[in-house]
């Protein structure tokens, strides 16, 4: 989805003053990927960072939050599902671990989910926020 960056040429990247993403021109590259850009906003000059990851005191707000409340049914069916397991007898997720189907793991980013299909080294997760696809039983 993304073109192909050149020096010289456009990219939307995390300007570092303007504290968001905004159009920026390549200055250096490394191998095909952007190393220093100028905003094209406030022509500061800094190193290429793609978008903003790390949430930094507070600016940015968890789009959970807006998700939960627009997707109300999802959140109750999760509940319902979850209501009929015994949620203390989750399972710490980790890759190592092989889930089964209807198993419910603690996972430390999405927190309580229930494996709702398991494809191989795959499943589909349902956490609250989210239906997640996570990788399991791989051994270390
Ligand atoms: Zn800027």
């Amino acid at each position: 989805m993304q073109k192909t960056a050149k020096v010289g040429g456009d990219i939307d990247a995390w300007c570092t003053r303007c504290k968001m993403v905004l159009g920026h021109t390549i200055l250096a590259m490394v191998g095909t990927r952007a190393a220093r850009v100028r905003c094209n906003t406030c022509q500061g000059e800094h190193n290429y960072k793609a978008t903003v990851a790390e949430p930094k005191r507070g600016s940015w707000e968890p789009k959970a939050d807006r998700e939960r409340r627009l997707a109300k049914p999802v959140v109750t069916s999760w509940e319902a599902l979850l209501s009929q397991k015994d949620v203390s007898r989750a399972r710490r997720y980790s890759v190592k671990e092989r889930f089964e189907t209807d198993d419910v793991l603690d996972h430390p980013v999405f927190g309580i989910g229930l494996v709702q299909e398991v494809q191989g080294d795959k499943m589909r997760v349902a956490f609250k926020a989210d239906t997640k696809l996570l990788v399991h039983g791989k051994p270390g």
